[in-house]
């Protein structure tokens, strides 16, 4: 590993000093160089690549103007995509003069490359840890059924479409940001110094734990989307951000709760590649295909109208329709049915079996799910 480490630095300067960044140019340039190192020369073409990597980078960061110091590499580590194998659950790659090193994989890892279709790419060892990198070959599903809504509100996340709508239950997370921030304040103690540890130490917990859930509920979703082969949809985010600005008239506290306490592009970003794992498609909406999602009727597109009342608070009223909706089962609907549009057009599927679907369930199932549910469910199964 030190080794691999000095070949990588060699290959770095050499690469700057001769302003030579493609891995071409600088495998010309260092592999006689690097002979004088008697480790196998697949670990040598590694290293140039990874210096490739390394002034890739570098060469980024001063295109936007930050600082850089000449790169190096610090931790001993060894990266190599060539010439290993997996036998009998461990790992096995070579030293060089007929020598091998054999690392044993644990459960999980074995489980996991029990599925036929997952390739091993390479592996990285450091120090204290050895990472595989895995690719997988995706098949997108091309028997969809239609397409799933997912919108944001306050309290829940909404993700559904005509057929059956799920609420995911988010007031939990709000609560643990809301205890972490009131035991933060308990702390009276006037040292920056203590308050900055303490302050560190309940962040972090809090942060473990909501990641938990969004991992469970990203993970719900795309199952769910998987098993009844539907695309997954989702509304132009920089226009639900604008929702939740100053001017929307709900208040600057509906604001900071929304913003603080749990984080949709968190959960959006762990669907999407959850989803791009096993072969949902994902369909974005446009900024203009966006609007009007939470205030029209998904019915007839005729605008809604809210109501003074106080017992029809959440509640949206279509005059041509005359019908109440939910005001969060709109923006759900809408976004699913405009995405499942754009997509079955794009791909030639006809519209008339999404009309049909429509007029079999005016109204649809709903569940509530609490995500700490979820969690237990998961932990029992497995
Ligand atoms: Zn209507």
């Amino acid at each position: 590993m030190q080794d691999y480490r000095h070949m990588t630095n060699e290959a770095i300067r050499v690469g700057l000093s001769n302003n030579a960044s493609s891995l071409k140019k600088l495998s010309l340039l260092t592999y006689k160089q690097l002979k004088k190192y008697s480790i196998p020369s697949v670990y040598k073409l590694c290293a140039i690549s990874k210096a490739v990597g390394i002034l890739a980078s570098r060469r980024k960061s001063i295109r936007r103007g930050h600082l850089t110091k000449d790169p190096y590499m610090k931790k001993p580590i060894l990266v190599s995509c060539y010439s290993f194998k997996i036998v009998n659950g461990r790992l096995c790659f070579p030293l060089g003069e007929k020598q091998f090193e054999f690392i044993p994989l644990n459960k999980h890892t074995l489980r996991m490359l029990e599925d036929q279709s997952l390739k091993v790419r390479s592996f990285l060892l450091t120090e204290t840890s050895l990472s595989l990198c895995i690719a997988k070959e995706v098949s997108e599903l091309n028997d969809l059924t239609g397409a799933i809504g997912i919108d944001r509100n306050l309290r829940n996340l909404c993700v559904g479409n005509q057929e059956s709508v799920t609420f995911y239950d988010m007031s939990k997370v709000v609560g643990i940001g809301e205890t972490t921030k009131e035991v933060i304040k308990s702390f009276k103690r006037n040292d920056v110094r203590i308050r900055k540890r303490i302050f560190s130490k309940y962040g972090e917990r809090k942060s473990e734990r909501v990641k938990r859930i969004h991992h469970i509920i990203s993970k719900n979703v795309v199952e769910n989307a998987l098993e009844k082969k539907k695309a997954i949809v989702f509304a132009d985010i920089k226009n639900i951000g604008s929702m939740y600005r100053k001017g929307n008239g709900k208040g600057k506290d509906y604001r900071r709760q929304m913003n603080n306490h749990w984080h949709y592009g968190e959960i959006k970003r762990q669907i999407e590649y959850k989803a791009q794992w096993s072969g949902v498609p994902i369909i974005h909406l446009t900024k203009s295909e966006t609007r009007g999602t939470s205030s029209n009727c998904y019915i007839c597109g005729e605008r809604l109208l809210s109501s003074t009342e106080e017992t029809k608070k959440r509640q949206l009223w279509c005059k041509k329709c005359e019908k109440w909706f939910d005001r969060d089962l709109v923006a759900v609907m809408n976004i699913s049915r405009r995405g499942w549009l754009r997509f079955s057009q794009s791909k030639g599927i006809g519209r008339e079996a999404m009309v049909s679907e429509h007029e079999r369930r005016d109204e649809p199932l709903i569940r509530i799910v609490d995500p700490m549910k979820l969690s237990s469910e998961s932990k029992k199964g497995g």
